[in-house]
Protein backbone atom coordinates (compact mmCIF):
# COMPACT_ATOMS: atom_id res chain seq x y z
CA UNK A 1 0.00 0.00 0.00
CA UNK A 2 1.36 3.41 -0.92
CA UNK A 3 2.26 5.66 2.48
CA UNK A 4 -1.30 5.98 4.01
CA UNK A 5 -1.02 9.00 6.04
CA UNK A 6 -0.46 10.79 3.18
CA UNK A 7 -3.24 9.54 0.80
CA UNK A 8 -6.23 12.30 0.03
CA UNK A 9 -9.70 10.64 0.26
CA UNK A 10 -10.44 10.56 -3.38
CA UNK A 11 -7.49 8.58 -3.41
CA UNK A 12 -8.56 5.84 -0.89
CA UNK A 13 -11.94 5.75 -2.96
CA UNK A 14 -9.65 5.03 -5.89
CA UNK A 15 -7.59 2.18 -4.34
CA UNK A 16 -10.43 0.77 -2.87
CA UNK A 17 -12.72 0.97 -5.79
CA UNK A 18 -10.15 -0.72 -8.00
CA UNK A 19 -9.47 -3.47 -5.67
CA UNK A 20 -5.97 -2.34 -4.87
CA UNK A 21 -6.03 -2.35 -1.16
CA UNK A 22 -9.49 -3.49 0.77
CA UNK A 23 -11.15 -1.17 2.81
CA UNK A 24 -10.01 -3.79 5.97
CA UNK A 25 -6.41 -2.74 4.94
CA UNK A 26 -6.86 0.64 5.11
CA UNK A 27 -9.01 0.64 8.60
CA UNK A 28 -6.52 -1.23 10.25
CA UNK A 29 -3.93 0.87 9.55
CA UNK A 30 -6.07 3.78 10.56
CA UNK A 31 -6.66 1.78 13.59
CA UNK A 32 -3.13 1.02 14.34
CA UNK A 33 -2.34 4.81 13.90
CA UNK A 34 -4.80 5.71 16.36
CA UNK A 35 -3.73 3.82 19.21
CA UNK A 36 0.20 4.49 18.26
CA UNK A 37 -0.15 8.17 17.31
CA UNK A 38 -3.34 9.25 18.54
CA UNK A 39 -3.49 8.32 22.32
CA UNK A 40 0.15 10.27 22.95
CA UNK A 41 -2.11 13.72 21.17
CA UNK A 42 -5.20 12.27 23.53
CA UNK A 43 -6.75 13.03 20.44
CA UNK A 44 -9.38 10.38 20.79
CA UNK A 45 -11.70 9.36 23.44
CA UNK A 46 -13.15 6.41 22.03
CA UNK A 47 -11.91 4.21 19.60
CA UNK A 48 -14.57 1.94 17.11
CA UNK A 49 -12.65 -0.63 16.58
CA UNK A 50 -15.22 -3.59 15.86
CA UNK A 51 -17.84 -1.48 13.99
CA UNK A 52 -15.08 0.09 11.73
CA UNK A 53 -13.59 -3.66 10.84
CA UNK A 54 -17.28 -5.09 10.70
CA UNK A 55 -18.03 -1.50 8.03
CA UNK A 56 -14.96 -1.84 6.35
CA UNK A 57 -15.63 -6.21 5.81
CA UNK A 58 -19.29 -5.27 4.30
CA UNK A 59 -17.42 -2.54 1.51
CA UNK A 60 -14.85 -5.26 0.88
CA UNK A 61 -17.87 -7.15 0.17
CA UNK A 62 -19.42 -4.92 -1.92
CA UNK A 63 -16.33 -4.33 -4.12
CA UNK A 64 -16.33 -8.16 -5.07
CA UNK A 65 -20.14 -8.17 -5.54
CA UNK A 66 -19.71 -5.32 -8.00
CA UNK A 67 -22.12 -3.10 -5.83
CA UNK A 68 -19.57 -0.15 -4.30
CA UNK A 69 -20.07 2.26 -7.83
CA UNK A 70 -20.77 5.67 -6.90
CA UNK A 71 -20.28 5.42 -3.05
CA UNK A 72 -17.80 8.65 -2.82
CA UNK A 73 -16.52 7.86 0.37
CA UNK A 74 -15.98 4.35 -0.26
CA UNK A 75 -13.56 2.85 2.25
CA UNK A 76 -12.53 6.02 3.57
CA UNK A 77 -11.54 6.62 7.48
CA UNK A 78 -13.39 9.30 8.88
CA UNK A 79 -13.89 10.28 12.54
CA UNK A 80 -16.03 12.96 14.56
CA UNK A 81 -16.16 14.77 17.39
CA UNK A 82 -17.61 13.10 20.31
CA UNK A 83 -20.67 15.41 20.81
CA UNK A 84 -21.89 13.40 17.28
CA UNK A 85 -24.44 10.45 18.19
CA UNK A 86 -23.27 7.41 17.23
CA UNK A 87 -25.03 4.79 18.32
CA UNK A 88 -24.12 2.67 20.93
CA UNK A 89 -20.73 3.97 21.21
CA UNK A 90 -20.54 6.74 24.10
CA UNK A 91 -21.50 9.93 22.89
CA UNK A 92 -19.52 12.32 25.64
CA UNK A 93 -18.98 15.62 24.77
CA UNK A 94 -16.07 15.65 26.63
CA UNK A 95 -18.36 15.49 29.91
CA UNK A 96 -18.33 13.58 33.00
CA UNK A 97 -21.78 13.91 32.58
CA UNK A 98 -22.40 12.09 29.56
CA UNK A 99 -19.42 9.58 29.93
CA UNK A 100 -21.85 6.30 30.14
CA UNK A 101 -24.33 8.40 27.23
CA UNK A 102 -24.87 5.41 24.68
CA UNK A 103 -27.18 7.10 22.24
CA UNK A 104 -29.75 4.77 20.20
CA UNK A 105 -29.15 6.34 17.26
CA UNK A 106 -26.67 8.10 14.56
CA UNK A 107 -26.26 11.98 13.53
CA UNK A 108 -27.83 12.50 10.16
CA UNK A 109 -23.93 13.88 9.61
CA UNK A 110 -23.27 10.69 10.80
CA UNK A 111 -24.97 8.44 8.71
CA UNK A 112 -24.45 10.05 5.32
CA UNK A 113 -20.83 9.34 5.57
CA UNK A 114 -21.63 5.97 6.29
CA UNK A 115 -23.97 5.66 3.60
CA UNK A 116 -21.35 6.91 1.00
CA UNK A 117 -19.03 4.12 2.33
CA UNK A 118 -16.95 5.77 4.84
CA UNK A 119 -15.21 3.83 7.69
CA UNK A 120 -15.95 5.65 11.51
CA UNK A 121 -12.29 5.08 13.04
CA UNK A 122 -13.24 6.74 16.32
CA UNK A 123 -14.89 9.64 18.51
CA UNK A 124 -12.72 12.50 18.89
CA UNK A 125 -11.96 14.68 22.50
CA UNK A 126 -13.35 18.34 22.41
CA UNK A 127 -13.72 21.02 24.74
CA UNK A 128 -16.30 20.27 26.93
CA UNK A 129 -19.80 20.39 25.19
CA UNK A 130 -17.72 22.49 22.36
CA UNK A 131 -17.05 25.19 24.75
CA UNK A 132 -13.74 26.70 24.63
CA UNK A 133 -10.91 27.17 21.94
CA UNK A 134 -8.13 25.06 22.78
CA UNK A 135 -9.39 22.02 23.53
CA UNK A 136 -8.25 22.10 27.37
CA UNK A 137 -11.67 22.19 28.89
CA UNK A 138 -12.15 18.41 27.99
CA UNK A 139 -13.07 16.29 31.14
CA UNK A 140 -10.63 13.44 29.42
CA UNK A 141 -7.51 15.70 29.38
CA UNK A 142 -5.70 18.05 26.91
CA UNK A 143 -5.28 17.38 23.41
CA UNK A 144 -1.75 18.46 22.08
CA UNK A 145 -0.65 19.76 18.86
CA UNK A 146 0.69 17.21 16.88
CA UNK A 147 2.84 19.35 15.22
CA UNK A 148 4.19 20.26 18.71
CA UNK A 149 3.09 19.16 21.54
CA UNK A 150 3.72 21.86 24.00
CA UNK A 151 1.12 23.77 22.12
CA UNK A 152 -2.66 23.39 21.85
CA UNK A 153 -4.61 22.00 18.54
CA UNK A 154 -6.77 24.76 18.85
CA UNK A 155 -10.70 24.22 20.04
CA UNK A 156 -13.45 22.99 20.86
CA UNK A 157 -12.65 20.68 17.70
CA UNK A 158 -9.14 20.00 18.55
CA UNK A 159 -9.11 16.52 18.62
CA UNK A 160 -10.60 16.15 14.94
CA UNK A 161 -7.73 18.84 14.12
CA UNK A 162 -4.87 16.51 15.73
CA UNK A 163 -5.64 13.61 14.08
CA UNK A 164 -6.01 14.83 10.21
CA UNK A 165 -2.94 16.84 10.79
CA UNK A 166 -1.42 13.59 12.35
CA UNK A 167 -2.37 11.42 8.43
CA UNK A 168 -4.70 9.26 11.27
CA UNK A 169 -7.38 9.99 8.79
CA UNK A 170 -7.73 12.14 5.76
CA UNK A 171 -11.36 14.17 6.93
CA UNK A 172 -13.11 14.45 9.60
CA UNK A 173 -16.17 15.70 11.59
CA UNK A 174 -15.98 18.93 14.06
CA UNK A 175 -18.84 21.34 15.18
CA UNK A 176 -18.70 25.10 14.92
CA UNK A 177 -20.44 27.31 17.21
CA UNK A 178 -18.16 30.20 16.95
CA UNK A 179 -14.79 28.92 15.01
CA UNK A 180 -14.06 25.56 16.49
CA UNK A 181 -13.63 24.27 13.18
CA UNK A 182 -11.85 27.28 11.65
CA UNK A 183 -9.27 27.89 14.25
CA UNK A 184 -8.27 24.15 15.31
CA UNK A 185 -7.45 23.88 10.99
CA UNK A 186 -5.65 26.89 11.53
CA UNK A 187 -3.38 26.02 14.20
CA UNK A 188 -3.13 22.79 12.97
CA UNK A 189 -1.93 23.17 8.87
CA UNK A 190 -5.35 22.09 7.58
CA UNK A 191 -8.37 23.10 5.88
CA UNK A 192 -11.60 23.98 8.04
CA UNK A 193 -14.97 24.99 6.59
CA UNK A 194 -17.82 25.95 8.56
CA UNK A 195 -20.88 25.85 6.14
CA UNK A 196 -24.11 27.90 6.03
CA UNK A 197 -25.85 27.76 8.98
CA UNK A 198 -28.85 25.05 8.20
CA UNK A 199 -27.15 23.19 5.49
CA UNK A 200 -25.69 19.87 7.45
CA UNK A 201 -28.53 18.45 9.69
CA UNK A 202 -27.89 19.37 13.28
CA UNK A 203 -29.50 16.24 14.33
CA UNK A 204 -27.95 14.19 16.78
CA UNK A 205 -25.34 17.18 16.71
CA UNK A 206 -25.46 17.52 20.79
CA UNK A 207 -26.71 21.51 21.12
CA UNK A 208 -24.57 23.98 22.75
CA UNK A 209 -26.10 26.92 20.84
CA UNK A 210 -28.70 25.99 18.81
CA UNK A 211 -28.50 29.34 16.62
CA UNK A 212 -25.04 28.99 15.41
CA UNK A 213 -24.23 25.49 15.78
CA UNK A 214 -23.13 23.28 12.63
CA UNK A 215 -21.10 20.44 12.03
CA UNK A 216 -18.87 20.95 9.70
CA UNK A 217 -15.65 19.16 7.90
CA UNK A 218 -11.71 19.46 8.36
CA UNK A 219 -9.61 18.20 5.41
CA UNK A 220 -6.03 18.29 4.18
CA UNK A 221 -6.88 18.63 0.72
CA UNK A 222 -9.49 20.92 -1.37
CA UNK A 223 -11.26 18.44 -2.82
CA UNK A 224 -11.41 15.80 -0.02
CA UNK A 225 -13.07 19.06 1.87
CA UNK A 226 -15.41 19.76 -1.21
CA UNK A 227 -16.25 16.06 -1.26
CA UNK A 228 -16.90 15.33 2.63
CA UNK A 229 -19.58 18.57 2.43
CA UNK A 230 -21.04 17.52 -0.50
CA UNK A 231 -22.11 14.14 1.44
CA UNK A 232 -23.16 15.37 4.56
CA UNK A 233 -25.15 18.61 3.20
CA UNK A 234 -28.62 18.66 2.56
CA UNK A 235 -32.37 18.99 3.81
CA UNK A 236 -33.40 16.88 6.69
CA UNK A 237 -36.94 16.21 7.79
CA UNK A 238 -35.20 15.51 11.67
CA UNK A 239 -33.79 19.12 11.60
CA UNK A 240 -36.60 21.81 11.24
CA UNK A 241 -33.76 24.43 10.97
CA UNK A 242 -32.12 22.14 7.90
CA UNK A 243 -32.75 24.22 4.83
CA UNK A 244 -33.33 22.78 1.24
CA UNK A 245 -31.45 24.41 -1.16
CA UNK A 246 -30.34 23.76 -5.22
CA UNK A 247 -27.15 21.75 -4.79
CA UNK A 248 -23.67 22.17 -7.05
CA UNK A 249 -20.97 20.08 -7.92
CA UNK A 250 -18.74 21.17 -5.28
CA UNK A 251 -16.28 18.94 -6.26
CA UNK A 252 -15.74 19.10 -9.92
CA UNK A 253 -16.40 22.33 -9.80
CA UNK A 254 -13.92 23.61 -7.53
CA UNK A 255 -11.66 24.28 -10.28
CA UNK A 256 -12.46 26.98 -12.09
CA UNK A 257 -10.98 30.65 -13.82
CA UNK A 258 -13.85 32.82 -12.06
CA UNK A 259 -12.10 36.15 -11.10
CA UNK A 260 -13.25 37.21 -7.55
CA UNK A 261 -14.15 40.52 -5.79
CA UNK A 262 -12.58 40.33 -2.76
CA UNK A 263 -13.18 42.21 0.50
CA UNK A 264 -10.46 43.36 3.51
CA UNK A 265 -11.75 44.65 6.14
CA UNK A 266 -10.12 47.71 7.62
CA UNK A 267 -11.40 47.02 11.00
CA UNK A 268 -9.39 43.87 11.05
CA UNK A 269 -5.75 45.03 11.47
CA UNK A 270 -5.81 46.66 14.37
CA UNK A 271 -3.82 45.72 18.17
CA UNK A 272 -4.25 42.43 19.40
CA UNK A 273 -3.25 40.69 15.71
CA UNK A 274 -0.05 39.05 15.49
CA UNK A 275 1.83 41.15 12.91
CA UNK A 276 2.96 37.39 11.09
CA UNK A 277 -0.65 36.68 10.58
CA UNK A 278 -1.50 39.62 9.18
CA UNK A 279 1.62 39.75 7.01
CA UNK A 280 0.10 35.97 6.02
CA UNK A 281 -2.83 37.44 4.89
CA UNK A 282 -1.84 40.42 2.73
CA UNK A 283 0.27 38.00 1.17
CA UNK A 284 -2.43 35.86 -0.11
CA UNK A 285 -4.03 38.97 -0.61
CA UNK A 286 -1.78 39.80 -3.22
CA UNK A 287 -1.40 36.64 -4.61
CA UNK A 288 -4.66 36.51 -5.59
CA UNK A 289 -4.66 40.25 -6.80
CA UNK A 290 -1.81 39.10 -9.31
CA UNK A 291 -3.97 36.48 -10.28
CA UNK A 292 -6.80 38.52 -11.49
CA UNK A 293 -9.30 38.70 -8.74
CA UNK A 294 -9.86 42.84 -7.23
CA UNK A 295 -9.06 43.50 -3.73
CA UNK A 296 -10.93 45.98 -2.12
CA UNK A 297 -10.94 47.79 1.24
CA UNK A 298 -14.31 47.28 2.73
CA UNK A 299 -15.65 48.41 6.63
CA UNK A 300 -17.39 45.82 8.40
CA UNK A 301 -18.10 48.18 12.17
CA UNK A 302 -19.95 46.07 13.74
CA UNK A 303 -17.07 43.39 14.09
CA UNK A 304 -15.89 44.93 17.21
CA UNK A 305 -18.72 43.69 19.25
CA UNK A 306 -18.18 40.18 17.52
CA UNK A 307 -16.94 38.43 20.61
CA UNK A 308 -19.37 40.04 23.65
CA UNK A 309 -22.59 39.33 21.55
CA UNK A 310 -21.07 35.84 21.20
CA UNK A 311 -20.81 35.49 24.94
CA UNK A 312 -23.90 36.69 25.78
CA UNK A 313 -26.02 34.41 22.91
CA UNK A 314 -23.73 31.36 23.74
CA UNK A 315 -23.97 30.88 27.19
CA UNK A 316 -27.65 32.08 26.90
CA UNK A 317 -28.80 29.24 24.94
CA UNK A 318 -26.01 26.73 26.62
CA UNK A 319 -27.97 27.35 29.90
CA UNK A 320 -31.38 26.50 28.22
CA UNK A 321 -29.64 23.50 26.40
CA UNK A 322 -28.30 22.15 29.12
CA UNK A 323 -30.65 22.26 31.50
CA UNK A 324 -32.04 18.85 30.33
CA UNK A 325 -28.82 17.13 32.76
CA UNK A 326 -30.55 16.55 35.84
CA UNK A 327 -29.73 13.44 36.52
CA UNK A 328 -33.16 11.86 35.37
CA UNK A 329 -33.10 11.58 31.79
CA UNK A 330 -29.42 11.55 30.52
CA UNK A 331 -26.04 10.18 32.64
CA UNK A 332 -24.86 10.56 35.68
CA UNK A 333 -26.72 10.72 38.57
CA UNK A 334 -25.25 11.80 42.06
CA UNK A 335 -26.38 10.24 45.31
CA UNK A 336 -30.02 8.39 44.96
CA UNK A 337 -31.11 9.02 48.51
CA UNK A 338 -31.44 13.08 48.17
CA UNK A 339 -34.38 15.09 47.86
CA UNK A 340 -35.09 15.92 43.83
CA UNK A 341 -33.29 19.26 43.93
CA UNK A 342 -30.63 18.24 45.97
CA UNK A 343 -30.00 15.34 43.40
CA UNK A 344 -29.99 17.83 40.60
CA UNK A 345 -27.74 20.13 42.23
CA UNK A 346 -25.50 17.07 43.09
CA UNK A 347 -25.33 15.87 39.52
CA UNK A 348 -24.78 18.93 38.08
CA UNK A 349 -22.19 20.45 40.48
CA UNK A 350 -20.43 16.55 39.66
CA UNK A 351 -20.87 16.74 35.99
CA UNK A 352 -19.70 19.73 34.53
CA UNK A 353 -16.39 21.58 34.54
CA UNK A 354 -15.31 25.05 35.72
CA UNK A 355 -16.39 26.41 31.87
CA UNK A 356 -19.15 24.42 31.75
CA UNK A 357 -20.53 26.07 34.99
CA UNK A 358 -18.88 29.26 34.30
CA UNK A 359 -21.25 29.74 30.67
CA UNK A 360 -24.29 28.30 32.43
CA UNK A 361 -24.17 31.41 35.23
CA UNK A 362 -23.19 34.12 32.35
CA UNK A 363 -26.35 32.66 30.23
CA UNK A 364 -28.82 32.25 33.33
CA UNK A 365 -27.93 35.82 34.62
CA UNK A 366 -28.26 37.29 30.79
CA UNK A 367 -31.58 35.78 30.71
CA UNK A 368 -32.54 36.90 33.99
CA UNK A 369 -35.64 39.36 33.91
CA UNK A 370 -34.45 42.87 34.29
CA UNK A 371 -30.89 41.98 32.49
CA UNK A 372 -32.65 40.44 29.60
CA UNK A 373 -33.23 43.63 27.85
CA UNK A 374 -29.81 44.92 28.78
CA UNK A 375 -27.54 41.87 27.36
CA UNK A 376 -29.73 39.45 25.35
CA UNK A 377 -31.70 42.00 23.85
CA UNK A 378 -28.75 44.07 23.00
CA UNK A 379 -27.13 41.15 21.55
CA UNK A 380 -29.23 39.91 19.62
CA UNK A 381 -30.03 43.53 17.97
CA UNK A 382 -26.80 43.34 17.50
CA UNK A 383 -26.63 40.12 15.59
CA UNK A 384 -29.05 41.78 12.92
CA UNK A 385 -27.55 44.47 12.67
CA UNK A 386 -24.06 42.28 11.19
CA UNK A 387 -26.57 40.13 9.49
CA UNK A 388 -27.17 43.58 7.73
CA UNK A 389 -23.69 44.87 7.16
CA UNK A 390 -23.03 41.39 5.59
CA UNK A 391 -25.52 41.68 3.50
CA UNK A 392 -24.58 45.01 2.26
CA UNK A 393 -21.16 44.21 1.78
CA UNK A 394 -21.74 41.11 -0.41
CA UNK A 395 -23.50 43.24 -2.51
CA UNK A 396 -20.63 45.02 -3.46
CA UNK A 397 -17.70 41.85 -3.42
CA UNK A 398 -18.10 38.07 -3.48
CA UNK A 399 -16.05 37.07 -0.52
CA UNK A 400 -14.06 38.63 2.14
CA UNK A 401 -10.76 37.49 3.22
CA UNK A 402 -8.95 38.00 6.58
CA UNK A 403 -7.04 36.25 9.25
CA UNK A 404 -8.94 33.19 10.84
CA UNK A 405 -7.69 33.18 14.27
CA UNK A 406 -5.19 37.13 15.65
CA UNK A 407 -2.59 34.31 16.69
CA UNK A 408 -0.89 31.02 15.43
CA UNK A 409 -1.41 28.23 18.01
CA UNK A 410 -0.41 29.36 21.35
CA UNK A 411 1.13 26.98 23.98
CA UNK A 412 -1.13 24.53 26.36
CA UNK A 413 -1.97 26.16 29.57
CA UNK A 414 -1.25 29.85 28.38
CA UNK A 415 -4.74 31.31 28.42
CA UNK A 416 -6.83 28.94 30.82
CA UNK A 417 -6.14 31.21 33.35
CA UNK A 418 -7.93 34.03 31.48
CA UNK A 419 -10.98 33.71 29.88
CA UNK A 420 -11.30 36.66 28.31
CA UNK A 421 -8.09 36.52 26.85
CA UNK A 422 -9.09 32.70 25.25
CA UNK A 423 -12.40 34.13 24.08
CA UNK A 424 -10.59 36.79 22.16
CA UNK A 425 -8.78 33.96 20.37
CA UNK A 426 -12.47 34.02 18.35
CA UNK A 427 -12.87 37.44 17.34
CA UNK A 428 -12.38 36.75 13.49
CA UNK A 429 -14.44 33.48 13.43
CA UNK A 430 -17.82 34.71 15.05
CA UNK A 431 -19.07 37.25 12.50
CA UNK A 432 -19.84 34.21 10.25
CA UNK A 433 -21.16 31.93 13.03
CA UNK A 434 -23.85 34.72 14.39
CA UNK A 435 -24.82 35.58 10.96
CA UNK A 436 -24.94 32.45 9.45
CA UNK A 437 -22.88 32.44 6.18
CA UNK A 438 -20.27 30.20 5.48
CA UNK A 439 -16.52 30.45 5.84
CA UNK A 440 -13.43 28.64 5.04
CA UNK A 441 -9.61 28.48 6.84
CA UNK A 442 -7.08 27.91 4.05
CA UNK A 443 -3.27 26.90 5.71
CA UNK A 444 -1.82 29.24 3.95
CA UNK A 445 1.60 30.63 5.57
CA UNK A 446 3.44 30.13 8.32
CA UNK A 447 5.29 31.70 11.41
CA UNK A 448 8.83 32.48 12.19
CA UNK A 449 9.12 29.05 14.15
CA UNK A 450 7.19 27.37 11.48
CA UNK A 451 3.42 27.54 13.27
CA UNK A 452 1.11 27.51 10.47
CA UNK A 453 -1.18 30.38 9.72
CA UNK A 454 -4.56 30.42 8.26
CA UNK A 455 -6.52 32.64 5.82
CA UNK A 456 -10.42 32.87 6.27
CA UNK A 457 -12.90 33.79 3.33
CA UNK A 458 -16.26 34.59 4.07
CA UNK A 459 -18.84 33.98 1.31
CA UNK A 460 -22.46 34.97 0.80
CA UNK A 461 -25.45 32.36 2.25
CA UNK A 462 -24.74 28.69 0.74
CA UNK A 463 -22.16 29.81 -1.55
CA UNK A 464 -19.69 27.62 -0.55
CA UNK A 465 -18.46 26.45 -4.16
CA UNK A 466 -16.64 30.10 -4.08
CA UNK A 467 -15.09 29.24 -0.83
CA UNK A 468 -13.42 25.70 -2.25
CA UNK A 469 -12.57 27.80 -5.87
CA UNK A 470 -10.53 30.49 -4.13
CA UNK A 471 -8.86 27.64 -1.44
CA UNK A 472 -8.14 25.91 -4.80
CA UNK A 473 -6.83 28.73 -6.78
CA UNK A 474 -4.74 30.39 -3.43
CA UNK A 475 -3.24 26.39 -3.09
CA UNK A 476 -2.30 26.23 -7.50
CA UNK A 477 -0.54 29.68 -6.43
CA UNK A 478 1.50 28.13 -3.62
N1 LIG B 1 -14.71 29.28 21.36
C1 LIG B 1 -16.10 29.57 21.23
C2 LIG B 1 -16.83 29.20 22.49
O1 LIG B 1 -16.24 28.69 23.36
C3 LIG B 1 -16.71 28.84 20.06
C4 LIG B 1 -16.72 27.39 20.29
C5 LIG B 1 -17.34 26.63 19.16
O2 LIG B 1 -17.33 27.07 18.00
N2 LIG B 1 -17.94 25.51 19.53
O3 LIG B 1 -17.99 29.42 22.64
Amino acid sequence: MPDYQQLTAVEIVSLVSQGEVSAVEITREALQLAEAEGEPLNAFITLCKDRALEQAVAIDKRVRDDMADGLPLLGVPVSIKDNLCYRDYPTTCGSHILEDYNPPYDATAVSRLIKAGAVIIGKTNMDEFAMGSSSETSYFGVVKNPLDQSLTAGGSSGGSAAVVAQGIVPVALGSETGGSVRQPASFCGLYGLKPTYGSVSRYGLVAYCSSTDVVSPFARDVYDLALIFDVICGEDNNDATSISFDRVDYVKDAESNRKYRIGMVKEHYVEGLDPQVESVVREAASKLERDGHTIVEISLPSGKYAVAMHYIIAPAEASTNLARYDGVRYGLREAGDRELDEMYAATREAGFGREVKRRIMLGTYVLASGYYDRYYVKAMEVRELMRREFEEVFKEVDLLISPTAPTPAFKLGEKTHDPLAMYLSDIYTIPASQTGVPALSVPFGQAEDGRPIGVQFTAPWLDELSLFRIAHRLDHLG
